[in-house]
């Protein structure tokens, strides 16, 4: 008898539904073989990076595949809480409205607020209505505990991050109106300086070919490293980072594939293309806007401010980039120079500027 039950069309094969979203044939029979054979405590709670592995995915991927998934109700994502303290279990949430955004640690007291990278962390069960699990069999703490010291868990703000996520299940997650926080998220705003000359020179037809061509730069640079464009503003994009090495990386590697685009359309001097990018990272929170979840907050507005101080070819950006080791030794072996200090709006203080500058001239 076949493992998927009567609520799915007899004889039909509900993983089929993932092939609408443009999920390949051999990762739906990954899913349905991995579904197929585990023990009922691998499909129960399931950390989603243990799944990753067993279906033989990258890590974004298989978060992308488990998001479409759930959006076709073959899985479950539960939202689990753990004290930052001390680490032990809180509570756990079916949609990221139901987390709590404060607490008290029952064990050891102590008092925080909830960070979606932090103390959230996301599982994966699956529906019965695709495979019943049994209840006696499921639930074992223990081996999750074994598989999250060996894989680490995945914090929310993963998943949160991934443009699939926010777009397709971010609202139905986030209802509008509610907002959490999140403890440290690199921001990053390209802004295109395309110069007039250009426009008049090619004619808006060509020039905007030129334009779309920058997006997919920018798009797929992020995307390389691990990032997501958020949103386009105008002729610029909004994009945010785990960690900070990555941001400074792609946005790098946006400079320089701009520069060979204007190589390739032979656009010199002040016909050049550059970017104006600004790179901060801080704490932000969470909010569904649009029907779709986005971050606001001081971080993401220095961010902004910095893409328009930038002049082009150039990335500005914050000391607070360089707190984490491997954005320090990124910026390093590119050699950053330390500016002068400005003020930003909404800051008492002056901020001290640094810079990464790509002119070819
Ligand atoms: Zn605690």
């Amino acid at each position: 008898m076949s493992i998927f039950t009567s609520y799915f069309k007899k004889g039909s094969d509900p993983f089929t539904q993932l092939e609408q979203h443009g999920v390949q044939d051999d990762e739906i029979s990954a899913m349905k073989t991995y579904v197929h054979q585990a023990q009922d405590r691998e499909l129960y709670l399931a950390n989603p990076r243990f799944l990753a592995k067993k279906l033989d995915m990258a890590e974004n991927r298989a978060i992308d595949v488990l998001t479409l998934a759930a959006y076709e109700n073959l899985w479950q994502l539960v939202w689990e809480t753990y004290c930052s303290s001390c680490s032990m279990f809180l509570e756990s949430a079916d949609t990221l409205a139901d987390i709590r955004l404060d607490y008290t640690c029952p064990y050891c007291q102590n008092e925080d607020v909830i960070h979606l990278d932090e103390e959230v962390v996301l599982r994966v069960t699956l529906k019965k209505e695709v495979r019943v699990l049994d209840p006696t069999r499921r639930d074992d703490p223990n081996f999750r505990a074994e598989i999250d010291n060996q894989y680490g868990p995945l914090k929310a703000l993963q998943i949160i991050n991934r443009k699939i996520f926010r777009e397709i299940l971010g609202e139905r997650n986030l209802p509008a109106n509610n907002s959490l926080g999140v403890q440290h998220l690199a921001v990053f705003f390209s802004d295109l300086k395309a110069s007039t000359a250009m426009y008049q020179r090619l004619g808006d037809v060509q020039a905007y070919e030129i334009v779309r061509k920058h997006f997919n730069i920018v798009f797929s640079t992020v995307e390389k490293y691990a990032g997501s464009a958020v949103k386009t503003i105008g002729d610029g994009v909004m994009s945010t980072f785990l960690d900070n090495a990555s941001a400074l990386k792609s946005a790098m590697e946006c400079i320089r594939s701009l520069q060979t685009l204007n190589d390739e359309y032979n656009l010199m001097g002040d016909d050049r293309l550059r970017l104006k990018i600004g790179l901060h990272a801080g704490p932000c929170i969470v909010v569904t806007m649009d029907h779709r979840l986005d971050y606001f907050g001081s971080t993401v507005n220095v961010a902004s401010r910095l893409s328009s101080l930038a002049e082009g070819d150039d990335i500005l950006f914050s000391r607070d980039v360089l707190a984490q080791d491997e954005a320090f030794q990124v910026a390093q072996k590119l050699g950053y120079i330390t500016g002068q200090r400005e003020y930003i709006k909404g800051f008492p203080e002056p901020m001290r500027l640094l810079c990464l500058d790509f002119d070819e001239e």
